[in-house]
């Protein structure tokens, strides 16, 4: 029988490794990775209309609006065939009901991973963290490219995030504990979802091995 095509939503604390286990699995399985930050901070790059809407929300740490991330969301729902893996939505509890709404009009199976990491790791995760503009993610420390600075696989320089400033990830760790952290009562209380919790306190490939043993057993 042909299964049922999956939404896995990851919710974590920014630096808990969704990025990380997200592009992980792009690799292991035939699916499709829509991170909400990732979307956006390629519209602020280019200078499109969208991104100069968002680009002053981005910079401080806040949330980008309700209806602008929901609508770039659902187009990606709506328009892939495969598995997909959502990072960065939904957000907050409005978010969570809308898209709750529109799954209701598919046949998908829903799954939430949780993935955990003490406030006291955020900091030392997010400031470590460099990315290539060809989408590969590293870390200085836990997790950094062969060859100081350049990318693994194109050869180009690293670079650093815009919001990896101490005040901005305080602001959204803030955010997170306040909003996003009510996201998963929904999904609790909802019933319809499959929950899992990941202690994102391990080394990456203990994570993604996890992940995977979950992922098999799904029917
Ligand atoms: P998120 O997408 O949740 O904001 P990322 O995937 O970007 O988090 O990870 C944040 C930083 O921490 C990155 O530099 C990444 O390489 C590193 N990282 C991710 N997972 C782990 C882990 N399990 N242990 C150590 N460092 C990690
Ligand atoms: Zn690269």
């Amino acid at each position: 029988m042909k299964q049922k095509r999956k939404l896995f939503i990851f919710i974590g604390p920014p630096g808990s490794g969704k990025g990380t286990q997200a592009e992980l699995l792009t690799r292991e399985y035939n699916i499709n990775y829509f991170s909400v930050g990732e979307i956006l901070r390629t519209e602020v790059r280019n200078k499109t209309k969208l991104g100069r809407e968002v680009a002053a929300y981005l910079r401080s740490g806040q949330l980008a609006p309700d209806e602008v991330v929901s609508k770039i969301m659902f187009g990606k729902l709506k328009r892939s065939r495969k598995d997909i893996i959502f990072d960065g939505f939904p957000r907050n509890v409005d978010q969570a009901v809308s898209l709750d709404m529109e799954l209701d009009k598919m046949k998908i199976q829903r799954v939430v991973f949780e993935i955990t990491l003490p406030t006291k790791k955020i900091v030392e995760r997010i400031m470590g963290r460099r990315y290539c503009v060809c989408g590969k993610t590293y870390h200085i420390k836990h997790n950094p490219p062969v060859r100081n600075n350049v990318c693994d696989s194109c050869g180009r320089r690293l670079k650093t995030r815009a919001d990896a400033k101490s005040d901005v990830i305080v602001k959204r760790q803030e955010i997170y504990l306040l909003q996003t952290a009510k996201v998963l009562h929904f999904y609790k209380a909802d019933g319809g979802y499959l929950l899992k919790k990941i202690n994102g306190d391990r080394t990456i490939p203990v994570i993604n091995q996890e992940i995977n043993n979950i992922i098999k057993e799904l029917k």
